[in-house]
């Protein structure tokens, strides 16, 4: 047996993407290089024609390919496209399935640089979204659902106030209608969570996230489950049925199952240009190797802090999924056996201003708009990443004025449970100010 054949997740994170070729480098060759020198003068033309060997790095890459092979392997898909950055990887993901005068059903609980791309940038291309509030009603998202509907999109577990999202039911929905379930599951990683094993067709990451796991490069990955149906819903997606212009076959006829990731990385990915460098390719996949060992870490840390900051008065909300009281604690159960991960948002009491001292206290955690790092982090969303909101559309995605978000990272449990304590210890000359009802204890 080769080691590529183990099926164990943490064998697989290290094994999986090992390539052919000639050589055997014992770690994956950074092929840091524009393009490839053709061989033969015919070599050129067959790699025009159909794809063969590699030509130019925005088209195919060794380096890119051994992580895609490997992110592919761990979220059980049947391939990925590596990107610049999640943004990208949303992009991409969106514009190869949505043309035109068509829609998207979105959840309301999502990063808000995805709102952004949704309500602001794909917007001028008249592709419109609306948004469901009530993340696992299906049929709050069945309403919504319009003849020229091509997607529906949401977050496994939703980015700062958490949320987990029923993706069997809302998969079954999306099915119902011939149209795939697109899931950032960036918070998740496929070490805790793997959509496509629940019904969903498209998985995207921030691989800057948890997928590095070091902070030091952005990325994005869009995995496919190779089950496009030509048969039953090519009529809806034209371009992966019809012929392109100056080819014999469509990308259905090719590619099959593989139809919407083919068009994805020959047609989207290359001409919108968000290609990744094989630098950043090669640093996340050292990132990936340590994957299941970082986030076993991290949520164990996570959960351990959520309860020590349950218990402070200071702490009017604690929003971890492992605390009872969660709207979807029972949902952790069915898709997080292994734990909700390690971002969550604290509410402090005393609002704004606790906040602020709350953050000008910490030692250990370090302020920054990221997550998913080896180190903890903290961020306050209501001044920061959910500015554009109003209060009552940020109240509505569980942001307040005493809201942190925290990524924890994979420090000592007691360095960061100290540092917590500390910090609210400032706090308690602050009085409880303007808790709103909905987050008073
Ligand atoms: C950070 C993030 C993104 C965007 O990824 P970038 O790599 O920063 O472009 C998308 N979705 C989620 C859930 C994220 O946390």
């Amino acid at each position: 047996m080769g080691a590529a054949d183990c099926t164990g997740f943490t064998t697989r994170q290290v094994h999986a993407g090992e390539g052919s070729g000639g050589a055997t480098p014992r770690a994956t060759p950074i092929y840091l290089t524009a393009g490839f020198s053709f061989g033969e003068y015919g070599d050129a033309a067959a790699h025009f024609g159909n794809g063969e060997g590699y030509a130019y790095t925005r088209i195919g890459n060794p380096t890119v390919e051994t992580v895609e092979r490997t992110i592919a392997d761990l979220e059980g898909g049947s391939q990925a496209l590596l990107l610049a950055s999640g943004q990208a990887a949303t992009a991409v993901a969106l514009m190869s399935i949505v043309s035109a005068g068509q829609h998207i059903v979105s959840s309301n609980h999502i990063y808000e640089g995805t709102r952004g791309l949704l309500v602001d940038s794909l917007s001028r291309f008249d592709i419109s979204t609306d948004f469901v509030d009530d993340l696992n009603d299906p049929a709050a998202w069945e309403r919504l659902i319009r003849p020229e509907t091509r997607a529906l999109f949401a977050e496994s577990i939703s980015n700062g106030p958490n949320r987990i999202l029923d993706i069997e039911a809302i998969a079954e929905v999306a099915h119902r209608h011939g149209i795939p379930l697109v899931i950032d599951n960036t918070l998740a990683t496929p070490y805790l969570l793997r959509p496509l094993e629940h019904g969903a067709d498209v998985v995207v990451h921030s691989a800057s996230k948890f997928l590095a796991g070091h902070g030091a490069v952005l990325g994005g990955v869009i995995i496919d489950n190779g089950r496009f149906d030509a048969a039953s819903t090519g009529v809806l997606f034209p371009q992966l049925t019809e012929v392109p212009r100056g080819c014999t076959q469509s990308f259905a006829g090719r590619a099959a199952g593989d139809a919407r990731i083919a068009y994805a990385r020959e047609s989207v990915a290359p001409r919108f240009g968000p290609t990744p460098s094989p630098l950043n390719a090669f640093l996340i996949g050292q990132g990936i190797e340590t994957l299941s060992l970082r986030v076993e870490r991290q949520t164990a840390n996570a959960r351990a802090l959520a309860e020590a900051l349950a218990a402070h008065p200071q702490v009017a909300q604690v929003d971890h999924p492992d605390l009872p009281g969660h709207p979807e604690h029972a949902l952790v159960e069915r898709y997080l056996p292994a734990g909700p991960g390690a971002v969550f948002t604290i509410t402090l009491r005393g609002g704004d201003e606790a906040a602020e001292r709350f953050v000008e206290a910490l030692e250990v955690f370090t302020h920054m708009t990221h997550i998913g790092d080896v180190r903890s982090l903290v961020l306050h969303p209501g001044s920061t990443s959910h500015t554009l909101l109003d209060a009552e559309q940020k109240a509505a995605v569980g942001v307040y004025p005493g809201t942190l978000r925290l990524s924890i990272g994979i420090e000592d449990a007691a360095d960061l449970i100290a540092d917590v304590t500390a910090a609210l210890e400032v706090l308690e000359a602050v009085a409880p100010a303007d808790v709103p009802a909905a987050v008073s204890a």
